[in-house]
């Protein structure tokens, strides 16, 4: 063996496309061991918010890591996991009062899978099935995988998925899904998990909101737990800070995580209702919710998602949030004229748009031929498939954006020659 040990995430090394090599970041721009200026058009897969290395955020990290470094939460707390459990409190609605601590976007969808089967447990009315949404992706560990679309990214692993039930993504008005909704809530599942608004790696497939207060209410109505996976939507993408809000929804169980920390550090929660919660409040040791990881709300990470809250509280992010928006619509008004370009849509600051080819999907030959150009181009997209979408950090000046927007206009041109 050659070269660097290690294996990539989702990359197939046969391929033997080039691995950059980046030694700083600033705002959108990454910075190449090789002296390169690389434009951050996705965020750093969807984590980076207001955008790379905030001083506030690097502050915060740095004062830390010199005060405590990591501790057992396991009974025992510290300054920042409670200043972030209070900015939770009042931020997100009111409703969701328990805050729980997890590692990542996946952890934070086990911790509510098994939330929502311990209240059903406990409460004495055991209920096991899922329902998810056509389309989803809520992680790659196994129970998230379970509950996510199948596919090429999971066929081996079929084998230990769990069965759910699927509801058919919205089509026109969505009646199919409010439908097929109704007649599996019936059925007495123990909850159903959506992403609001936007299917993030299921292609940027995108509902409006009152199809999640509808959904919502079929849910309500039936005693069915709503979880809302906001790990991608979530702290601004859609334009507010959760997509929910726009649909007037309040879930009963909410993950979030990329962007908690503004996308500087590995931290995830999943916030439950008080019910929930009191499900598992007992005298008896066998009913407390079973589930730690070693770095469950590491100090250095509870920093820094406290020093986003505090940039969400003092920074005009909505204002910031508002205005990338209107220039995302500019941008995708302008590449919507090109021949070969079809669905185009936003929702907040996320824009997407899919060529007209015949392999769509994940797999379309279309995808690898796009993300060489994008990288000679010295832009970072990544196409879901025959899917181009930009996501930008909030700080993106109008210089980067338009370039983003000529590089997507010249790799388009070319593929579809
Ligand atoms: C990214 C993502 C996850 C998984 O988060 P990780 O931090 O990558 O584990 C879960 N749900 C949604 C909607 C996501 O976009």
């Amino acid at each position: 063996m050659t070269g660097s040990a290690i294996w990539h995430p989702y990359t197939q090394h046969g391929l033997g496309d080039p691995v950059p090599q980046v030694t700083h970041a600033m705002g959108a721009a990454l910075y190449t061991a090789d002296g390169r200026r690389v434009i951050d058009a996705i965020s750093s897969w969807w984590v980076t918010t207001h955008g790379h290395c905030h001083p506030r955020i690097v502050e915060a990290i740095r004062a830390q890591a010199g005060a405590l470094d990591q501790l057992i939460f396991a009974g025992w707390t510290h300054a920042p996991a409670e200043r972030v459990a209070a900015g939770l409190r009042a931020m997100m609605p009111e409703e969701l009062t328990r805050v729980f601590f997890s590692d990542s976007g996946s952890t934070s969808v086990e911790v509510a899978l098994k939330m929502a089967l311990g209240y059903w447990a406990h409460t004495g009315r055991p209920r096991g099935r899922i329902l998810v949404l056509e389309h989803s992706y809520h992680g790659d560990t196994i129970g998230a995988m379970s509950v996510g679309e199948r596919g090429v990214f999971n066929a081996p692993y079929e084998p230990l998925l769990f069965d759910v039930g699927c509801i058919p993504f919205p089509l026109g008005d969505g009646a199919n899904t409010l439908e097929a909704l109704e007649a599996a809530c019936r059925e007495g599942p123990a909850a159903f998990i959506v992403e609001p608004l936007v299917l993030g790696a299921g292609g940027m497939k995108m509902y409006p909101p009152a199809l999640l207060a509808a959904m919502a209410e079929i849910c309500r109505r039936h005693e069915v737990l709503l979880i809302a996976d906001e790990v991608m939507t979530g702290w601004g993408r859609t334009g507010t800070l959760l997509a929910c809000e726009q649909a007037g929804v309040v879930p009963d169980i909410l993950c979030i995580a990329k962007g908690l920390t503004g996308g500087s550090m590995p931290l995830a929660v999943t916030m439950a209702r008080e019910e929930i919660f009191m499900a598992h409040w007992s005298t008896d040791r066998a009913k407390m919710f079973f589930h730690s990881s070693s770095y469950t709300a590491n100090p250095i990470a509870c920093a820094a998602a406290a020093a986003n809250i505090t940039i969400w509280q003092e920074e005009p992010v909505l204002e910031r949030l508002a205005d990338l928006g209107a220039r995302q619509q500019a941008l995708l008004d302008r590449l919507a004229l090109l021949p070969g370009v079809a669905a185009v849509r936003r929702c907040g600051t996320i824009a997407a748009l899919d060529l007209e080819v015949p392999d769509g999907g994940y797999m379309s030959s279309l995808a690898p031929r796009l993300l060489t150009l994008f990288r000679e181009a010295d832009v970072l997209l990544r196409p879901l498939g025959n899917t181009i979408y930009v996501m930008p950090p909030y700080c993106i000046d109008d210089t980067d954006l338009s370039r983003i927007g000529d590089v997507i206009e010249m790799a388009v041109r070319i593929v579809l020659a």
